[in-house]
């Protein structure tokens, strides 16, 4: 995609300029994929928070839009996307690499869809309490990956003064252009649920941040929101990571997120593009969230392209429905490559956080060796969290987790931008992520023997 826009431009510090690689399917619009011939599977975990609980069990009948899982504690409600038989509930592989408690669902291509009380009306008929229930009861979560439940983002405590609502339209990750083709083709819902979203802060304006190699998609939703004094869009640098959450609170009002802290702490809240539909499509069209755009890309592939797909249908399936492989992958990657979650199969289910899947062969997957560190410093140029990666990545190979944590590693976003700019090849973005991970449990059991640690 072309740079343009150049002369207003705002960004963070830090940062990489990896090839984007949206050339394969920016220019494709987004190809229906509604009814697949497998079964469909419901994992029990599609949120951040504690899994849900299924309410259904083998042999029961369902009908599409029927809720199947029943959040435990912070979570969102799971909902079938197609109508039939449920034929099992059991752990199965989920994306992210461990078995996950799912509701497997033989589908009877019917799509019989479940009667409900709730009836399809404008936002301006609603409260705020009822535009809060109907995103809660619709299963929303932040699809661009994070999958943080969006009733609660949108109810911060009554002490954070909202004033930006802001959504996310950078898109930074290379290859991925679903959300670009959603505001290209879905432009009114996206400024619907935008406008939604701002209706629940009175004192905020919304802004759209798009990076300045989508000059397409600035031009059209501006188009839809000129005459929208509290609406906005601010042109972002072409440059990763910024469509972090922080990074691009920063590029558009100035602000820095503490360490620890929320987006809410400093009056902003950040929506991804796809989450804002599903917010139009919940309180307008009385709808709960059952399908995702997901960009099939890859030099694997043989049609690459985005799809409408229902959330439990397998990889595999949306893969052939991209014309199949021409050559076998030697890295399947659930997300883009920064930091996209790499899978070993394409038997696993579309889940509300898959945003894409990504086949690379193996020439453009070698993962190289590493050598010794020549303190060159362009790792600490490119972090986008002011750390210092080959410290961390240094104490993370000593073990030192207590002097891990005093340098800020649990701050990393794992957004790859070090590893990507260091010439020894060092895996600073791995050790960073162990090292986060090793904390987290340290933590955990701590936590569990009444401790503090
Ligand atoms: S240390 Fe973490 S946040 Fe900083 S560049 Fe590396 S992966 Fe990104
Ligand atoms: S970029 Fe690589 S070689 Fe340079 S200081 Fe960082 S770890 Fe060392």
């Amino acid at each position: 995609m072309k740079n343009q826009f150049s002369s207003i431009l705002k960004t963070f510090k830090g940062g990489v300029h990896p090839p984007d690689e949206k050339h394969q399917t920016c220019d494709k619009p987004i190809q229906d994929f509604m009814d697949p011939q497998g079964d469909m599977i419901y994992p029990m975990q599609q949120h951040l928070g504690a899994p849900c609980r299924p309410i259904v069990k083998k042999g029961d009948s369902v009908l599409r839009d029927q809720i199947i899982g029943e959040p435990t504690g912070l979570g969102a409600y799971i909902y079938t996307s197609v109508s039939g038989t449920v034929k099992d509930v059991k752990p199965v592989l989920h994306p992210n690499g461990t078995k996950v408690l799912s509701v497997i669902i033989e589908n009877d291509h019917q799509y019989h869809t479940l009667e409900k009380n709730i009836k399809p009306c404008s936002y301006k008929e609603l409260t705020k309490e009822e535009i809060l229930e109907r995103i809660k009861l619709a299963g929303i979560v932040g699809m661009g990956g994070a999958g943080f439940p969006t009733h609660i983002k949108l109810n911060p405590a009554p002490d954070k003064k909202i004033e930006y609502v802001i959504m996310n339209g950078s898109e930074c990750e290379p290859y991925l252009t679903s959300d670009y083709r959603v505001m290209l083709e879905d432009s009114w819902r996206v400024v619907n649920g935008l406008r939604i979203a701002l209706s629940l802060f009175p004192e905020a304006k919304a802004c759209i941040g798009i990076e300045n190699n989508k000059p397409k998609a600035i031009e059209t939703l501006q188009s839809y929101i000129q005459d929208e004094k509290d609406m906005e869009i601010v042109t972002l640098k072409t440059k990763y990571p910024q469509g972090g959450e922080k990074q691009l609170i920063y590029a558009v009002t100035g602000r820095e997120v503490p360490s620890g802290g929320l987006p809410a702490d400093v009056g902003c809240i950040v929506l991804n593009v796809d989450t804002v539909v599903a917010i139009s499509r919940a309180v307008t069209q009385a709808r709960p969230l059952q399908r995702r755009i997901v960009t099939v890309a890859g030099d694997c592939v043989k049609n690459p392209g985005n799809f409408r797909v229902r959330i439990g249908t397998s990889f595999q399936e949306v893969v052939d429905a991209a014309g199949g492989l021409v050559k076998k992958p030697s890295k399947i990657i659930c997300g883009g490559p920064m930091m996209g979650m790499p899978v070993s199969t394409l038997e696993i289910p579309v889940i509300k956080t898959s945003s894409c899947i990504l086949l690379l062969s193996e020439e453009k997957s070698i993962l190289p060796e590493e050598s010794a560190c020549i303190r060159c410093g362009k790792c600490i140029e490119a972090c986008p969290i002011h750390l210092q990666p080959y410290e961390l990545n240094q104490l993370v190979l000593r073990r030192d987790w207590d002097a891990f944590a005093r340098l800020h590693g649990t701050d990393c976003i794992e957004c790859g931008s070090c590893s990507y700019v260091c010439p020894a090849k060092r895996h600073l973005t791995q050790t960073c992520k162990l090292g986060r991970k090793t904390i987290a449990d340290l933590r955990k059991q701590a936590a569990a023997k009444g401790g503090k640690n």
